[in-house]
């Protein structure tokens, strides 16, 4: 039985599904006027354990993420501007050009870090159609009024508003910490749709019954999920900072359109990746990518393995060093599979079970991985660790199945390990001889020689080794 802290109920609730084995599963995608950060990633690599572990407990997972390439403002209050138009105006690009640029990016770090590719991504520039229908539901059922600037949703028509986060309405006084808009008739209310000015041309604009212009943010959420998914559905996933605003506005906009209770059963999300400082942003302009990994020499997975070992609704506080530790963990991990002979045949059940038990208990991958490396030292034969190491890769996604690792570390055939065997005997004759010269070409040419399979030569106290080391 899966068990997932629900940010409705506040609670761990066991996961029944509206229509077993199916689930809904929606997670909110990137705004793509940038690359993506590590603390973005995070957020991905939970919901895609949340996903392998649903799919691993036998449900039928339908998976949809937004890409919003439109409508996401510089400012909460909706005074700001588009982030993607503005950035694209910033670097004098296309601004189409520029988000379908930033989406293969993304797209590009999920394949790197393991993470599946949601079965349905879509644009918030091709739902616009979607996105207007919603908004002329809402204005039939009266929850939307016109302003100079926009459409906007009055949020004190909605009595359940500020339930997921758990404020009540009065917390959210205006003023308080928030710019004001004066367009708005309460602090709390949002943009459905904006309305171009006059004076800047947009790149991005469409016709609409209210006026040309584009939508707001979290309209695109509520029409994708609900055409996807239908109008209630199972999970709804996003970082921390979304309860708040994004998420409490989805909820409003959908069930103020269906007047269906509740739009979505499970909600979770995922705690924040963090600088010793502060959080780690696209705003704060202190971000590392994805990109950065390589050019030290770290796997891009080394930062899926860093994950996991912290709890999804902790916070994680990045270093490099922390980082440099999981990639030297995962390469050893690699390495020590990569020489066992033996073929997988029958796991270890009993770690299996405790494994399965672990996850299923709100995805709790710190002691999941604690019962592998516990397997590891086991009495188990290598064949029935292997087997396991199997089973348990398909959630967590480090490259431990036998044929990801042979990728990761291909063998060397008898006649390469010959040629590495005697150039190393050669090094050491030279060594001995104070040929420190020779010694040192040698040094290269073997490890020009096992570049291409990851590994490199290593003086260690007990002589040289040969070593996993990874390099792009
Ligand atoms: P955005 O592109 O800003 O909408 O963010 C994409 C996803 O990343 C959302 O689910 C955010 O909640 C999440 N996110 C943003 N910053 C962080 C962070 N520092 N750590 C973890 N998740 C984050
Ligand atoms: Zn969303």
């Amino acid at each position: 039985m899966v068990r997932l802290f629900n940010t409705l109920t506040r609670q761990v609730d066991a996961f029944t599904p509206l229509n077993p084995p199916s689930v809904g599963l929606y997670t909110c995608g990137p705004t793509v006027y940038n690359y993506v950060h590590l603390g973005n990633l995070r957020t991905y690599l939970f919901e895609d354990v949340l996903r392998r572990v649903l799919e691993a407990g036998g449900f039928a997972v339908k998976h949809v993420m937004n890409i919003t390439d439109v409508g996401h403002l510089t400012s909460d209050a909706d005074t700001g501007e588009d982030k993607v138009e503005s950035q694209a105006r910033k670097e004098h690009k296309d601004a189409y050009e520029l988000a379908r640029f930033y989406t293969q990016a993304f797209v590009h770090d999920l394949d790197a870090l393991n993470i599946q590719r949601p079965h349905v991504m879509v644009k918030a520039t091709s739902t616009i159609d979607l996105q207007i229908d919603l908004i002329k539901r809402l204005e039939q059922n009266g929850f939307a009024y016109l302003a100079s600037d926009g459409v906007y949703f009055d949020t004190s028509r909605f009595p359940n508003y500020g339930r997921l986060g758990g404020q009540r309405k009065q917390d959210k006084k205006a003023g308080a910490r928030v710019a004001v808009n004066p367009q708005k008739r309460n602090q709390n209310d949002f943009a459905l749709w904006k309305f171009s000015k006059p004076a800047d041309k947009r790149q991005m604009e469409w016709p609409s019954p209210w006026g040309a212009g584009f939508p707001g943010w979290h309209i695109e959420c509520s029409a994708m999920s609900m055409h996807e998914l239908g109008e209630q559905f199972d999970v709804h996933t996003g970082g921390v900072d979304h309860i708040p605003i994004h998420h409490e506005n989805e909820i409003a906009q959908s069930e103020a359109a269906t007047g269906k209770h509740p739009f979505v059963k499970y909600w979770l999300h995922g705690e924040f990746l963090v600088l010793p400082e502060k959080r780690m942003g696209k705003s704060e302009g202190n971000f590392v990518t994805l990109s950065e990994l390589p050019k030290r020499a770290i796997h891009p997975l080394a930062f899926r393995y860093l994950v996991l070992q912290t709890h999804y609704r902790s916070k994680l506080t990045f270093s490099w060093q922390a980082l440099e530790a999981a990639h030297q963990g995962l390469l050893n991990l690699w390495l020590t599979i990569d020489t066992q002979p033996a073929t997988p045949k029958i796991g270890c059940a009993e770690f299996e079970q405790r494994f399965r038990d672990s996850l299923d208990n709100d995805l709790d991958t710190p002691q999941a991985l604690a019962i592998m490396h516990e397997m590891l030292k086991s009495d188990y034969p290598w064949s029935a660790k292997l087997q396991s190491l199997e089973v348990f890769d398909r959630v967590l996604g480090i490259g431990l199945g036998n044929q990801a690792v042979r990728q990761h570390f291909p063998p060397l055939d008898d006649s390469q390990s010959a040629a590495i065997e005697s150039l190393v005997q050669e090094r050491e004759v030279a060594r001995q001889q104070k040929k420190w010269d020779r010694a040192d070409e040698l040094r290269q040419q073997i490890n020009q020689a096992l570049a291409p399979f990851h590994r490199a030569l290593q003086d260690t106290p007990t002589g040289p080794a040969i070593k996993p080391r990874f390099r792009h």
